[in-house]
């Protein structure tokens, strides 16, 4: 029985000055807090003040399907999709959740039928995240359960098949594999940014998920939004918040409406004099920069072996760029079977890759901790020997 490791659960020790090798470098989760240093550098440009009588009702626009969406959050996720050319939103209803995951279980109910006799399939091509089967499955619907790797399954019962592109944990552009009749996609776009993959094309799927935590950094903000065609899969979708949690923080709709703008502001200044102001860039420079060391201590370690991306023609940032994944899905060379506990030796934590439908060979490693964390853990890296 796999125990679940929660995507969020709290860190044994992360603060990693120097190393002494007892320093445990925890890379497990993919907390995005190497964004801090942008943050910090916008200053006052990003803060948001709320007073005792703001945000109080339930309610933030009752015309609208999703009602508790805050207007100006709606406005700021159009504008950021509109300038970043990564997901149509013209047609979509934008329903907003807790998280991302809070929207993926929204889609699951919206889109599995109440008068089934059997729960529908839910399939996710492996690997796949790791929380899609503990969270399809922790209350034990009879609208869904977890089925397992999409290459796998067969028969012809209904299915939800759950497509995450660019992938978490391998970084590939992904599509959908099952193709039959019977069957919903559902879109996790949430690493569909110029930072981590080059922008391919504008994305116009029937059900896309997004969230600030992988966008901006913002993970404690808990604000993901899912753009929604049909307007019954969006209504069914706000009744099951409204079921869940009668509706969405209205403070953290407001932050993030306050972050995506500063965002959208600072893309202006893409490929001008300030160019490195522009929050993709910046981004998009650092996680450059962080796989050419993890490629550097890997070569120098023989441990393992990494995925080798192609450079494709971004729309976004007008010229051809390589693909610096949120994640080193990284396979363990030399004869280790068991590449998480080989590399808890070391006290460096990573997940491996049983919780993604893949062999114990793997791991999956963050490689958006903060800047002290990742120095500590590629200078590890180069030491260990095979
Ligand atoms: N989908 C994918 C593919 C993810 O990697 C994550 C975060 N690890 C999520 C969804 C959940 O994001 P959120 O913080 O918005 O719940």
């Amino acid at each position: 029985h796999e125990a679940y490791v929660s995507e969020s659960s709290p860190s044994l020790s992360t603060e990693a000055e120097e190393d002494g090798k007892e320093k445990v470098v925890n890379l497990d989760h993919g907390d995005p807090t190497m964004y801090e240093q942008f943050w910090q550098n916008m200053g006052d440009k990003s803060m948001v003040v709320i007073s005792g009588w703001q945000s109080m009702s339930y309610f933030s626009d009752i015309g609208n399907i999703c009602w508790f969406l805050e207007p100006e959050f709606a406005k700021e996720v159009r504008r950021l999709h509109q300038l970043v050319g990564n997901a149509v939103t013209r047609d979509h209803h934008i329903v907003v959740g807790t998280g991302s995951t809070q929207l993926f279980q929204a889609a699951l109910y919206a889109l599995s039928s109440s008068g089934a006799f059997e729960p529908v399939n839910v399939v996710s091509a492996a690997p796949y995240y790791s929380s899609y089967p503990s969270v399809t499955d922790y209350l034990k619907s009879g609208l869904y359960k977890w089925a397992g790797d999409a290459y796998s399954f067969k028969g012809d019962e209904p299915y939800i098949e759950l497509v995450t592109s660019p992938n978490n944990p391998d970084g590939f552009m992904r599509q959908a594999v099952v193709n039959r009749n019977g069957g919903v996609v559902v879109h996790d776009l949430a690493y569909y940014w110029p930072h981590y993959t080059p922008i391919t094309y504008l994305a116009n799927h029937d059900i896309m998920l997004f969230t600030v935590s992988k966008c901006t950094g913002h993970a404690g903000t808990r604000i993901g939004w899912a753009l929604v065609k049909d307007k019954e899969i969006a209504k069914k979708m706000t009744k099951f918040i409204e079921l869940n949690t009668i509706g969405v923080s209205k403070d953290s709709q407001l932050r993030a409406a306050k972050i995506l703008q500063v965002v959208s502001d600072s893309c202006e200044h893409l490929n001008s004099r300030e160019d490195s102001k522009n929050f993709f860039r910046h981004a998009s420079r650092l996680m450059a920069e962080r796989w050419d060391r993890l490629r550097d201590a890997v070569r120098q370690s023989g441990l393992f072996s990494l995925p080798e991306f192609m450079p494709e023609s971004c729309n976004y940032f007008g010229e051809a760029n390589t693909p610096h994944p949120a994640f080193a899905w990284s396979k363990c060379e030399g004869g280790i079977e068991d590449c998480e506990s080989f590399l808890r030796g070391y006290n460096i934590i990573t997940r491996s890759g049983k919780h993604f439908g893949a062999e114990a060979k793997y791991v999956r490693i963050s490689m958006l901790d903060r800047e002290q964390t990742f120095n500590l853990f590629v200078k590890r890296l180069s030491n260990i020997s095979l």
